[in-house]
Parts: structure tokens; sequence; C-alpha cells
């Protein structure tokens, strides 16, 4: 809003271009004027944003399912780099950046966006099962049982499962309950924590070798408390299983992660991670296993076709915060302005 107010040019969009050409990072904004919506894609695209259609209005949304909930139906991406200019009768598609290669966040297939969306024109679903199959061809482990740790392991465990031909089971449950009070828990109910959230289901996994499968380990406190269930629960051994790489970097687009100190990759190996929660055998996609999923054949090193920054370290929007001296300028400026 600052650098619209101080633009030169005259119309909303030109202020609002404008602006954004002074900005680097990664965004998919939507702004409402008087008469019009408009939905911006940052060049790289990283995050997503979709264009719907309701009955004769054009709405702006972040992923398919989305639409699907008011019943809108999709018509199309908004593409990296374009801006659309919803007037409640057409669509005006506007390409105000200089080209760049893209990069989708990777990891919006494994986490982020619901599996119910299509992003980029991709169930992600679908991908989310293939990066299963990859991973059970990659790390395949002799055991009994298939077990996702729902919600968001359960379409790879899926896939885990029809590759390896283990059978799958949910043998943990998600409390679905949790959350759902106006009443705020209590402390004490607050540290129950994972064990509010999960419960093993100890009929099907008592004295069977478990694959567990979760979509990623970020400070490995969650995947201990997960083993430690699965073993109580009688698992005569527990074989971890992620569907992303180590996650071993920060994410400075949007997603808040932790520092990197706080994260059990960035700290140690595998085989350490391995010990740390507490499982038989631990493994990760690799980096072209996660590719291969998508369809790639290989992670391009030069260019990867991807942001994955968090798995890689390699960052494709230079990362040029503004040094405190700049902070404290631009802060005065804004409480004067503010006045
Ligand atoms: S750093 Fe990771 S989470 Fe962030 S945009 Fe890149 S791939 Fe996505």
């Amino acid at each position: 809003m600052h650098l619209m107010a101080m633009a030169r040019a005259g119309s909303p969009i030109d202020r609002l271009i404008e602006a954004l050409r002074q900005i680097e990072g990664a965004y998919s904004l939507t702004c409402l004027t008087k008469n019009m919506i408009i939905g911006v894609r940052d060049p790289y695209g990283v995050r997503p944003l979709v264009i719907g259609k309701l009955e004769d209005a054009y709405v702006i949304a972040s992923e398919t399912c989305a639409l699907d909930i008011i019943g809108a139906d999709f018509i199309r991406d908004v593409e990296p780099g374009e801006m659309v200019i919803l007037d409640g009768q057409t669509i005006q598609s506007l390409r105000p950046f200089a080209d760049v290669p893209h990069k989708f966040c990777i990891f919006e297939y494994i986490y982020f966006a619901r599996p119910d969306s299509s992003v980029e024109g991709r169930s992600v679903y679908e991908m989310r099962k293939r990066i299963g199959v990859e991973l059970a061809r990659e790390s395949g482990v002799d055991a009994d049982i298939v077990v996702p740790v729902p919600d968001s392991g359960v379409p790879s465990a899926i896939g885990y499962a029809e590759e390896s031909k283990i059978p799958f089971d949910l043998g943990i449950i998600r409390n679905h309950y949790v959350g759902r009070t106006f009443i705020q828990p209590t402390d004490r109910i607050r540290h129950l924590g994972v064990k509010l959230k999960h419960n093993a289901n100890r009929r099907f996994i008592e004295g069977k070798r478990v694959i567990l499968i979760d979509d990623s380990i970020v400070r490995g406190t969650t995947s201990t408390k997960i083993v430690e269930m699965v073993r109580a629960a009688g698992a005569k051994e527990v074989h971890m299983r992620i569907s992303s790489p180590p996650t071993k970097h920060s994410c400075f687009y949007g997603i808040d992660t932790p520092q990197p100190e706080k994260l059990l990759a960035h700290n140690y190996t595998v085989e350490q991670m391995c010990r740390f929660i507490g499982a038989d055998s631990l493994s990760f996609i690799s980096l072209d296993g996660l590719y291969r999923a998508m369809g790639e054949a290989k992670r391009n090193a030069e260019t990867p076709q991807y942001c994955d920054a968090c798995f890689s370290g390699d960052y494709p929007i230079s990362l040029t915060d503004l040094n405190s001296n700049e902070i404290q300028g631009e802060l005065s400026f804004l409480a004067k302005a503010s006045e």
C-alpha cells in the first residue's frame, strides 16, 4: 500500500504494477477496488492462484477446493507473472513483469495444498500417491503393514502400499474432535499434545512390522511421539518413511518454518535422526525421486524446475532483506506519513 501510495502513475492498476515491480519475493495477491478484482502471481509463480466462475461472476482463490466449496467452476490458473483484472464480465490479462524461470513451490504438492485441489493443472492427491510409489521404489523394507500418519500422510501411504504390495491400514486414528470446541483447553490438556491428536489403532498394529508414512520431519518432536506411541501399541518394528527430502533449510517465501538450527535435518544425519526419533529405520525420498514423481526425468541441478530450497538450499529468489538502518529509515518515513 505504501508503494502504491508513492507511485507516480495514475490508475490503481498502474500504481499496483509500479509498486509490484519494486518487490521481490513470493506472493499471490488479490485486490479489490470499487468495480474490479485484481489477481496477481509473482513472476516465479511460487504460490498458486486460480480463477473460477460462479453463475455470472468470476472468483479468485488460492486453490480449486475453495471453488468446490462455493459451487464455482474452475476456469484456469493465473499464470506466473500474470495480472488478471476481473470486472464482472471479462478477464483482462496483463504481463507487467520481465520473464523469469518458473519456480512453483514443490512442497505444495507434498503438504501445503489440499489433496482435493488441483494446482498447476495437476491433482494434488494423485501427485502424493506418486510420491509414495517413488518412496517405495527407493526405500522398500520388509514389513507387514503400511500405516499413514494422518491426515497428510494418507495419499503417499496408499501409493507406497500399492507399489510395495504391503497391506495398507489405518493404524493411527486422527481425533477429528480436537479443536472443535469453543472452550480453550487447559495447559494440562494442551500438554497431552500429540496423544490428543493421534491414537494408535492397537488391534491392527500389535505384533506387526510397521512402515509409518509421514510427509516431513521438521523439529522431530511429533515423529518421536508417534514412533513411541506405535511401539507402545505393540509394534514389533517401526520403519519411518518420509515423502519429502530432509527439511534442512528455512522457507523465506511465505511459509512459517522454524530457524534452520531448530530443524532436525539441519543438525543431524539421517542415521542420527533415526536414533533421535527411536525408529528401526528411517528414509526420505530423494530430490530426484521427488522430481520423478512430478513427471520429470530428474532434477535439473543448474536450473531446478521447482522451488525446492527448503531441501536443497538453492533459493531461486534472492534473499535481500533491508539492513537495519534501511528498516529504521522506512519505519520513520511511514510514521511521519501516517501523522
Ligand atoms: S523454500 Fe520450500 S516451502 Fe518455501 S517455497 Fe521453496 S519449496 Fe516451498
